[in-house]
């Protein structure tokens, strides 16, 4: 038994039981606890596949672009020289694991524009030794015309995004339109095949008073966005992370996105983002 979540779309793993976004003990900003133990509690829930999905290094040059929080900045992802443990432990744990659960090592790149160059030689090197890697954005164009985390606390949003805070709908179509280049941007062999939690602009939503619907020129760059997926045959980390935040209460992406990624045709995988053991066990484990 595990718990099930009220979702609209459709399954990539119809009938079986998935997580497709996690972090383990190298994420910066994660518990430390060890990966091994939730992988042993998925086991005994019965899942069939795990999805390791960290943080990949920022490129080198973004932290002269990048204008917030050091504290988030330096633990957004792991560093370079933590690239090869990662995927080491990650060959350690199928060896351990993998008659027992599918469990896939990939990595959640950030799409920074500027530095697509970096991230398809990143993913160039590393992808012969992935399964799936997630595109995520988690820093975005702000204050000062520099890049500003998306989702590091209420207080850093305000600083980063504050002039926009009273015009949403510009603030979010921005996020989207940056999702939407991400999507559209080659990033070789090893584009990844799956968008991690594709409004996580709304996190702090219930702090700012934001609107759940999307003005028309938004929704157009949502539908953009669903329909170049569509193309691509990639798919959609619907993320239950959002549901346990205070102030989002909603899984990524919203409900009014997932009825528009099903009209469409793009496929879903269940993530819980998990950064720790119990948080997974809340996501997975019947109250
Ligand atoms: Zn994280
Ligand atoms: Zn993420």
């Amino acid at each position: 038994m595990s718990k099930q979540y009220s979702i609209v779309g459709h399954n990539q793993y119809e009938g079986q039981l998935v997580d497709g976004h996690l972090h383990t003990e190298l994420c910066p900003h994660g518990t430390g606890e060890k990966v091994a133990l939730l992988i042993e509690k998925a086991i005994d829930l019965g899942f069939y596949k795990l999805c390791l999905t960290e943080h990949a290094p920022l490129p080198s040059g973004f932290v002269r672009r990048y204008k917030g929080d050091k504290e988030a900045y330096d633990t957004a992802a792991i560093r370079t020289d933590q690239v090869e443990p990662y995927l080491a432990l990650g060959t350690e744990l199928q060896k351990e694991y993998g008659q027992y659960i599918n469990l896939s090592v990939g990595f959640e790149v950030d799409y920074l524009p500027g530095f697509e160059e970096s991230t398809r030689e990143f993913l160039t090197l590393v992808g012969p030794y992935t399964g799936d890697n997630l595109l995520s954005v988690h820093f975005m164009l702000g204050v000062d015309d520099g890049f500003w985390c998306v989702d590091y606390s209420e207080a850093e949003f305000q600083r980063g995004f504050g002039p926009w805070l009273t015009k949403q709908d510009v603030l979010y179509r921005r996020y989207f339109q940056s999702v939407l280049e991400g999507v559209q941007t080659d990033f070789g062999p090893h584009t990844p095949v799956r968008i991690g939690h594709l409004d996580l602009i709304k996190k702090y939503q219930h702090h700012f008073n934001f609107k759940s619907s999307y003005d028309k020129a938004t929704q157009q760059v949502i539908r953009e966005i669903l329909q170049t997926l569509r193309f691509q045959n990639r798919t959609l980390d619907y993320n239950i992370a959002g549901l346990y935040k205070s102030n989002c209460r909603e899984m990524y992406p919203s409900s009014f996105i997932q009825g528009m990624a099903y009209a469409i045709g793009v496929p879903y995988m269940i993530g819980s983002d998990s950064h720790g053991v119990s948080a997974f066990e809340n996501a997975w484990t019947p109250e």
